[in-house]
């Protein structure tokens, strides 16, 4: 037998794996993850499918829910995403919890490690990944040497983003318009560092005098709140007419208008501005690296984004 025909058996030997991966949510219509797991799968040339899972929030459902879990236990499905309403209720199903989801106390990605069923959180080290390659784009914006960021919103995102910051070095001001929302951000993130405050935003919007709430050295607004999202596009959490103040960089994790209003606000008054859409395939990219093990095709994972997305 010759060398070429041994490559061919010895090829043809290999049982190709099939990668099943999954998002659990309600509702998941609009989800653009299956365009970029299927387009990072495509990339490199490896067999598989991301399908959606909706689940609508109601105990009946969840039978659903533990037959996904044990479909990943048992090896049938290689990972899962979850999203709202179940990245908090997929916890008592899990083996282990990364330190990011167990502080955060939210799951958004699952992956089997040998016989334990793992519930990660890759928003919070894809925010800040995100939040680097931002910076490090915009070679006019200095960072403080002690950092610090106002995060309005107090809600999942927010909770990852509080997360991300404190443990690289933040102070972090939470501010929203349930303060007791609020308190209970501060209180998750008072276990990785005291530099955590709240402030209410409820005559906040749109009152200008509250921008006095804002922190001296801010160099960091990071919009984890819906407002400005698509439809709501002509709407911002940045009151019109207020300035912003200097040296600051703006964060929107919205990403669909591709440009949001806070963000044309923040140009416009010649700061560094960007969407949550490097954030979005940030997140994605580690989750896939968690399932498969290889590195992520994050450019066409991008690509991916960009051609499908609808806003
Ligand atoms: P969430 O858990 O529902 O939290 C939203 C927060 O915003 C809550 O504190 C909510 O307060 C507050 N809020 C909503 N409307 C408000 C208003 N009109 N005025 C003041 N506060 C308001 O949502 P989330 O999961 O954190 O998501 C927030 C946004 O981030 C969404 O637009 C989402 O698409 C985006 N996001 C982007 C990424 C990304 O990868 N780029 C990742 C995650 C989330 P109440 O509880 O009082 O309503």
């Amino acid at each position: 037998m010759n060398e070429t025909s041994n490559v061919e058996r010895s090829t043809l030997n290999v049982q190709t794996k099939y990668y099943s991966f999954g998002l659990i949510g309600y509702p998941l219509s609009h989800s653009l993850s299956p365009q970029i797991h299927n387009a990072a799968l495509q990339a490199l040339g490896l067999d598989g499918k991301y399908n959606l899972h909706p689940i609508p929030p109601f105990p009946e459902e969840y039978t659903v829910l533990e037959d996904l879990l044990k479909q990943v236990r048992q090896g049938e499905i290689s990972g899962l995403n979850v999203t709202i309403p179940h990245k908090q209720n997929v916890i008592p199903l899990l083996d282990h919890l990364t330190p990011a989801a167990d502080t955060i106390g939210a799951v958004n990605t699952i992956f089997r490690d040998e016989d334990q069923l793992v519930g990660d959180n890759t928003d919070a080290p894809g925010f800040f990944s995100d939040l680097e390659n931002f910076i490090a784009n915009n070679s006019s914006f200095t960072i403080h040497h002690s950092p610090s960021a106002i995060i309005l919103g107090a809600g999942g995102s927010a909770r990852a983003v509080a997360y991300a910051l404190l443990t690289n070095g933040y102070s972090v001001t939470i501010a929203a318009r349930r303060i007791e929302q609020a308190r209970e951000v501060r209180d998750q993130g008072s276990g990785i560092s005291e530099q955590i405050s709240v402030v209410s935003l409820s005559n906040w919007f749109p009152i200008p005098d509250s921008c006095s709430l804002i922190p001296a050295h801010c160099s960091l607004i990071i919009n984890a709140t819906p407002i400005g999202m698509h439809p709501q596009v002509n709407a911002s959490p940045w009151p019109a007419g207020v300035p912003f103040p200097e040296n600051t960089a703006v964060y929107d994790l919205v990403y669909n208008p591709r440009e949001t209003l806070l963000v044309r606000q923040a140009r416009a008054a010649g700061l560094p501005a960007t969407t949550g859409l490097g954030m979005l395939v940030e997140q994605a990219a580690l989750a896939f690296e968690r399932w498969t093990g290889l590195e992520a095709p994050r450019d066409i994972m991008l690509t991916s984004v960009e051609s499908h997305r609808r806003y």
